[in-house]
């Protein structure tokens, strides 16, 4: 007797109706013979419907009582809640993240958008007085329109999450194109979505190639506005076609390669726990990461030494396995390029202390790698790696810390691990991001507080909480004479 196994389908949701497309594989990164799910591939035509479809829907979708679009947003973030379990094992066996990390994304993704259905009941708009006799002055809020979400592999749910709810909340509709090594993820977002009662066309999902699929949202005058996450390169290339093409509204959260300063007087425990996060943890596939450890003379070796010992000691495995402390990085492409950052870093004159292997039987497993004796002018310490590789530069004091930090492209997340008032004030006056942590680590944020960074790791508004709004609204200034 032959047995056949049948894995979940996806297909495309456009104006409400699911659409067929070129049938993929997606496969597990911990076991790549293994299809988790299989994908419609959307192509141009596709996504041109979606976004008519989101077009015709928007005028109707914003003049929706807010209590009804409460309701579904509602409806949606208790869904999700309810599915924990099942999504997060989907998650991880896409992403590759550790079960207990994906049912803390997937968590995330239902609170958000929970979050956002309460958002409604904020003041949505000012009052002013008026410079002019018998003049009334107000601030309104209108939606965007049409917002094309484009969004990277490495949180599957929560970024949709954290652009699609305000977008939906303040009266936008969607067309959301995921990365395609995470489709499975956004592909039950959409079932969740179609179910919660959102009237077709408001939610349309497209997964098809960012050049193809992702370049019709850029450049469709169908399109008011892009929010966009991933690469800082794809990003600039997003602002270029919105400029280009109707001059779009255009956010975008980019690459980060933060730094996590470690002064002579931190407690080294949480040094090294704080360290140890933020470069390896998700196999440091987070734009939060902290890829340079800049770390104080004084404890420097000490540091080194207890950080090695502990990245020695994650066991790296199956993300379902509870033993395990970090799964498999999300690729072949993606491990290529972190053992190629490893040999540059060799060449650059670097010291390899702790991993700088993979296994290679089976799955994309890296050992969490530390790198010591590194320059900041090292590619190692300028690139983003988006791998478990994290290297630490020596420096003499909090001056030339603060320095060595801000000497970066990027700008999202600076952290400090310090037992001094001052000098955690003074890095949280002076350090050049849009996040900054005081002993914790620089990865971890929380839902209803802005999210996003400065220089070549951001543009446009901030995301999540309330500021969310100043991206998915546009303000209108009234005045009225009576
Ligand atoms: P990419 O920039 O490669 O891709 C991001 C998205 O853009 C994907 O959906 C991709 O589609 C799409 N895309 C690619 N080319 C185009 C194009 N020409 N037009 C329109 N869309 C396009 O990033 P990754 O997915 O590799 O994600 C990793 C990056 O994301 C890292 O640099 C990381 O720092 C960043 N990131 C930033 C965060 C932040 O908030 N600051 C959070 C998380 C990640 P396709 O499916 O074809 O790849």
């Amino acid at each position: 007797m032959t047995m056949t196994t049948t894995v979940p389908y996806h297909r495309n949701l456009v104006g409400g109706e699911w659409v067929d497309g070129e049938r993929r594989p997606n496969h597990n990164p911990a076991r790549p013979g293994e299809v988790v799910s299989e994908y419609a591939r959307a192509d141009r035509d596709t996504a041109r419907t979606a976004v008519a479809a989101a077009r015709a829907a928007q005028p109707g979708w914003a003049r929706r009582p807010v209590a009804e679009r409460m309701a579904v947003l509602d409806r949606i973030g208790t869904t999700i809640l309810n599915r924990v379990e099942d999504l997060a094992v989907l998650l991880a066996r896409e992403e590759g993240k550790l079960l207990a990390e994906a049912r803390g994304e997937v968590t995330r993704a239902g609170q958000t958008f929970r979050y956002y259905a309460h958002q409604l009941l904020q003041p949505q708009g000012e009052v002013y007085a008026s410079t002019r006799e018998n003049v009334h002055a107000e601030v309104r809020r209108r939606p965007l329109g049409v917002v094309g979400v484009i969004t990277p592999w490495n949180y599957p749910l929560a970024i949709p999450a954290w652009k699609v709810a305000p977008a939906l909340a303040y009266g936008n509709t969607v067309v959301l194109k995921p990365a395609e090594l995470v489709t499975a993820s956004a592909g039950e977002l959409a079932r969740i979505i179609a179910g919660s009662g959102a009237p077709p066309g408001v939610f349309n999902l497209v997964m098809g190639s960012g050049r193809e699929v992702g370049e019709e949202l850029l450049t469709s005058s169908g399109v008011d506005g892009i929010s966009f996450t991933g690469g800082t390169g794809t990003g600039t290339h997003v602002a270029r076609q919105c400029i280009a093409h109707g001059n779009k509204r255009f956010q975008l959260e980019m690459g980060g390669k933060n730094p996590l300063v470690v002064l002579d007087d931190a407690d080294l425990e949480v040094a090294v726990r704080c360290a140890l996060d933020g470069s390896f943890f998700s196999s440091g596939q987070r734009c939060t990461a902290s890829s340079r450890l800049i770390v104080q003379a004084g404890v420097h070796d000490r540091f080194v030494e207890a950080l090695a010992v502990a990245a020695d000691a994650l066991r790296v495995g199956d993300p379902l396995d509870p033993h395990s402390d970090l799964g498999p990085v999300v690729s072949p492409d993606q491990l290529a390029q972190n053992l190629d950052y490893v040999r540059i870093g060799r060449d650059e004159g670097a010291t390899v202390v702790a991993g700088g292997t993979h296994r290679t039987d089976e799955g994309q497993f890296m050992r969490p790698t530390l790198f010591a004796d590194a320059r900041n002018d090292m590619r190692l310490a300028r690139e983003e790696i988006f791998g478990p590789v994290s290297c630490v530069i020596r420096v003499d004091d909090l001056d030339e810390a603060i320095d060595v930090a801000a000497d970066t492209p990027y700008g999202l997340s600076a952290g400090i691990v310090t037992t001094s008032l001052s000098a955690a004030e003074r890095f949280k006056r002076d350090a050049r991001a849009g996040i900054v942590t005081v002993n914790l680590p620089t990865a971890g944020t929380e839902l209803h507080l802005p999210f996003g960074g400065t220089g070549a790791s951001n543009h446009g508004p901030r995301e999540q909480g309330g500021y969310a709004r100043d991206f998915y609204s546009v303000p209108v200034t009234c005045y009225t004479g009576w």
